[in-house]
């Protein structure tokens, strides 16, 4: 789908995955105006297949498009147009329990721009791509290091939409733990250096007794629409949740430290490693983030009564 700056968005065609063509001077390749999605489709056990809280995406690439300067689609173009690629991509999704349909909307100024200034032209496209475990580990302990020199986002700019440079600036660190043997890195705030943002890719919560906290979205880290529905699932569940500044030391305290994300969807902390010194969180998954992790795969999966009504079958 394509549009001009102050355009909409035409009706969209389905096309064969390939390459595709870019001006040189494209606004996403020169300026890095680019923003995308992540959602999944699941495959229930009678083959019909749900998506989870698509208009959450179509919402989320709304309010970034017009902290980047671009146009985006609406969101009942956005949602039409993740069904119909989806639609025809069904085989691809696997068997329940055996992984899921990653699904990647794609955003980005593909007009020739010299000067810089928002492009001229947009397109919009969406590809889709079988999925298993994000983490090697899969549903298994994970352990980050806490970087506290790098930082993916500052006050102001665009960590809190999920525009294609936010990924640029964490590939350094990203690949420096990985080189490590770490599963990730969890980033601090750039002022104090001392309260939790998020993780390259996910957002992250620590448990205390029956109080379950992650920093509040306040411009610099992701709203995470897994951390948006895991915040409702752990309430319903009896716990207390709080969004509010979590500083690195309550990280060292907690019984249970556990990440969330579409690609994650909730993955258990065992280790953080911070200036050197490596804080586990005993052995094997926390029983709270295995209780999240259940509940929430299981509505994704269509194993629940939807009493919230996230899911959409196709
Ligand atoms: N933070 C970042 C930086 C991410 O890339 C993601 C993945 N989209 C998340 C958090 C989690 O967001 P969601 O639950 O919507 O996938």
């Amino acid at each position: 789908m394509k549009c001009t700056r102050d355009g909409s968005f035409s009706k969209g065609e389905l096309k064969r995955f390939g390459n595709i063509e870019l001006n040189p001077s494209a606004g996403v390749l020169n300026y890095g105006q680019g923003l995308f999605e992540g959602l999944k489709a699941y495959r229930k056990e009678d083959g019909n297949i749900l998506l989870f809280r698509p208009e959450e995406n179509a919402l989320r690439m709304k309010m970034g498009a017009e902290r980047m300067c671009m146009p985006s689609p609406s969101v009942e173009q956005f949602v039409e147009a993740v069904k119909d690629t989806v639609l025809a991509n069904k085989h691809w999704i696997p068997p329940q329990g055996k992984g899921s349909l990653y699904i990647r909307p794609l955003l980005m100024g593909s007009g020739a721009v010299l000067g810089l200034a928002p492009a001229p032209e947009y397109t919009f496209l969406i590809y889709v791509s079988p999925v298993g475990n994000y983490f090697k580990e899969g549903l298994a302990p994970i352990n980050l290091i806490v970087e506290s020199e790098l930082h993916r986002a500052t006050p102001g700019g665009t960590g809190g939409v999920k525009t294609i440079g936010n990924y640029a600036a964490v590939l350094k660190a990203q690949s420096a733990a990985k080189a490590k043997g770490y599963s990730d890195v969890l980033y601090l705030d750039c002022v104090h250096k001392r309260y939790l943002e998020e993780v390259s890719s996910c957002n992250i919560f620590v448990v205390k007794g029956n109080i379950i906290s992650t920093p509040a979205i306040k411009g610099t880290i992701l709203p995470g629409i897994t951390r948006k529905s895991i915040i409702d699932v752990a309430r319903s569940q009896g716990f207390q949740v709080e969004e509010r500044l979590v500083s690195v030391e309550e990280l060292l305290e907690a019984d249970e430290v556990f990440c969330t994300g579409t690609a994650v969807v909730v993955s258990p902390v065992g280790s953080v490693t911070y200036l050197g010194q490596k804080k586990s969180y005993g052995d094997g998954i926390g029983v709270v983030s295995q209780q999240l992790y259940t509940v929430l795969t299981r509505l994704q999966m269509g194993l629940a009564k939807d009493d919230m009504n996230w899911t959409v079958e196709l």
